[in-house]
């Protein structure tokens, strides 16, 4: 064993023995551990400075109680939390989920993972994750916007715009950010970019809403085309229907690729000839319903309960835009069988480690999601930019930027992957350049 394996080894052990019941948190460490051998064998000062059991801690975690009233009057308690996971490149950024599931380890895995994600858009953002284990389904506005108000109550103490600046993520959308950002002003008397993804009316960015779908195409494009091939006239799968779907799905059909099926938390629609975005979004934004609503009103579509990944037709890309670990190794497989050649990530952590296996061994075309999905907090972090700058740019200069900085991000990681001797390894690559950024700037700085 060499020196950088043993060192990794023992500090995974120590990092498993602290939270062993963090699944989530565990699983993205151990993929990032998996890789970034290479990296500390050339730089044995990572060893000197223990920068990987530093990285495996988050600077901080929050929790709080957030109490609300129900419209029947009863009084409602959640969790509420603010990961700070690493201000070594700058303020604490990532975005707030609202979803019953959220709990400390599955925010520790977004927090780890958004450090890394934003080290590779090249702008001084730091890593962060919060939210509260509420479930917006079925609240009304009312309800909503008491929640909101009660979460910003607390948080509002921890964040700022050069401390700590969240955004949206599942559950979390303009209104919710809207709602916070009216009570963060109320609380400190001032209008100040402490949140991103704010409508643009609020001083928020345009094309911020649409940059997580299209950056993951944006940088996907890129990937495909270094290996000649392109979204042209190919069968495409997105999962979710939600804010990063929708925009991929705009995208991939503005490519000349074709979405064939999409999904929610029950079920997917499958239309061949492809989904109808117009109908999409007045379904999910404006009359926030179910998607079966859309196979009720579209003669082309099947509603099929279950994991879109299960789906057994012939498609050539995939794009996981619902959640964490919504891929196994055995949906994986099935995939390859029936001719996927790209999986990029738009959500967070999609594929399990099994499916990530199968993509390495398949030859497919992987993008990570601290690569793939990049675009959203970039554009965030022009949101800030413009807040700062007290100006708005238009929506063509914010998408070039965009466009831009995906295309770099490709670069990077394809470069990477060389360097090392690793080349076609994007997942290498992501994960020793993303590394590389942040761990050289901790040596920077000292044991702090
Ligand atoms: P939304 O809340 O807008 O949409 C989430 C979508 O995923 C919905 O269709 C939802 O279905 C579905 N979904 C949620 N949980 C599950 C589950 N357990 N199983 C199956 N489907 C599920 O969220 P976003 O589009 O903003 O986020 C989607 C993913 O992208 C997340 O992983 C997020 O972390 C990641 N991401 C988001 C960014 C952003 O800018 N918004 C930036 C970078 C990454 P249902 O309505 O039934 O719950």
């Amino acid at each position: 064993m060499t020196a950088a394996k043993d060192y990794i080894e023992t500090v995974y052990q120590k990092v498993e023995k602290r939270g062993p019941h963090q699944a989530e948190f565990l699983q993205a460490v151990r993929e990032m551990f998996d890789t970034i051998e290479p990296a500390i064998e050339k730089n044995p000062q990572f060893i000197k400075w223990n920068i990987l059991e530093q990285l495996a801690e988050p600077e901080r975690v929050i929790s709080f109680r957030v109490p609300w009233v129900a419209d029947d009057g009863t009084v409602q308690i959640n969790k509420g939390f603010r990961v700070q996971y690493n201000s070594a490149l700058g303020p604490y950024k990532g975005g707030i989920r609202f979803h019953p599931t959220v709990n400390e380890s599955i925010l520790k895995f977004l927090g780890f993972e958004q450090m890394f994600k934003n080290s590779l858009t090249g702008l001084p953002i730091g890593g962060g994750k919060g939210g509260a284990d509420f479930d917006p389904k079925g609240k009304s506005d009312e309800e909503i916007m008491r929640f909101c108000q009660s979460f910003m109550t607390e948080l509002q103490k921890y964040i700022g715009p050069i401390q700590d600046v969240p955004a949206g993520d599942i559950g979390v959308s303009g209104r919710e950010i809207g709602y916070m950002y009216g009570q963060y002003k109320r609380l400190n008397g001032a209008h100040s970019g402490v949140l991103t993804g704010k409508p643009v009316s609020m001083n928020g960015s345009l094309a911020r809403t649409e940059a997580t779908g299209y950056g993951l195409v944006y940088y996907t494009e890129e990937m495909l085309q270094s290996n000649g091939k392109s979204f042209k006239d190919q069968k495409v799968v997105v999962s979710g229907s939600g804010n990063v779907a929708t925009y991929a799905i705009e995208k991939v059909h503005e490519f000349g690729g074709t979405v064939i099926a999409c999904s929610d938390s029950n079920g997917y629609i499958y239309d061949e000839s492809g989904i109808d975005l117009a109908l999409l979004k007045q379904i999910k934004e404006v009359e926030r319903k179910r998607l079966t609503e859309y196979a009720d009103r579209k003669d082309s579509a099947d509603y099929v309960e279950g994991s879109v990944w299960d789906i057994d037709v012939p498609f050539a890309i995939a794009l996981p835009c619902a959640t964490q670990n919504e891929i196994s190794g055995n949906q994986a497989a099935q995939m390859v069988k029936n001719g996927v050649y790209c999986v990029s990530e738009g959500a967070n952590m999609p594929s399990d480690l099994d499916a990530i296996h199968v993509y390495l061994e398949n030859g497919v075309y992987y993008g990570p999601a601290k690569a793939a999905n990049a675009g959203g907090v970039a554009t965030s972090a022009l949101e800030m930019a413009q807040n700062a700058q007290h100006g708005h740019w238009t929506f063509e200069r914010v998408d070039e930027e965009l466009k831009a900085i995906m295309k770099n991000i490709f670069k990077t990681v394809e470069e990477t992957a060389k360097e090392y001797d690793l080349e076609g390894n994007y997942l290498a690559g992501v994960n020793i350049a993303s590394f590389l950024n942040v761990a050289n700037a901790m040596v920077f700085q000292g044991v702090v």
